[in-house]
């Protein structure tokens, strides 16, 4: 899996519609930023004003939440150049690299679809099927 880490000026360029992995599994869309407080800090001697921007996130389950932009810069941030998916069981969007394809059988047809590579979930959409 290649993972590539955010700089300051990746962060700061970021593109709405970018999904980024926090590496707990889940892939968060990028929405935009919004203007958070202002706040003085100390250069060279003098008070300045620095100004504070929050990211705007969008989670697999439709959750929304923001977060000072400077966290974005963390080491724990990733962005993601594969192509992203959906389990077809638990609705997370994943990398396509962490997803498998898993035949089930419904009514006498078979399905296949996109699950989690880490996860029971193409067991799990089998077992639902079954009732
Ligand atoms: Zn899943």
């Amino acid at each position: 899996m290649e993972y590539k880490k955010l700089n300051e000026e990746e962060v700061l360029n970021l593109e709405v519609g970018t999904f980024l992995n926090f590496g707990n599994g889940d892939v968060e869309e990028f929405l935009g930023f919004e203007d958070g407080p202002i706040y003085k800090v100390y250069k060279d001697g003098k008070a300045v004003d620095q100004k504070e921007y929050y990211a705007l996130m969008k989670k697999s389950n439709g959750e929304m939440h923001k977060f000072y932009l400077r966290v974005l810069q963390g080491a724990t941030i990733e962005s993601l150049d594969t192509s992203i998916g959906k389990c077809a069981y638990c609705g997370l969007l994943r990398p396509e690299s962490e997803m498998v394809s898993e035949t089930i059988w419904i009514n006498h047809g078979q399905r296949t679809g996109r699950y989690c590579k880490d996860k029971p979930c193409g067991g799990y959409a089998q077992m639902s099927a079954e009732g």
